[in-house]
């Protein structure tokens, strides 16, 4: 079986896809296909703060 994003043989670990990356892509493609984000929910999180060590979760 061949991933169904890139056509890469298939990693047991994320088959049918060849590796985390492209299962991400997949489910990204189906979160905008088919499912609405709220933009409250992105509103909630400042994508500026992740990069900053002090928010960082211990
Ligand atoms: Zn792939």
């Amino acid at each position: 079986m061949n991933c169904p994003i890139c056509n890469r043989k298939a990693d047991e670990k994320y088959k049918p896809f060849c590796s985390r990356r492209c299962a991400d892509v997949d489910l990204g493609k189906w979160l905008t296909g088919s499912y609405a984000i709220p933009a409250q929910a992105i509103d909630d999180e400042n994508p500026e703060d992740l990069d900053d060590p002090k928010h960082r979760p211990q």
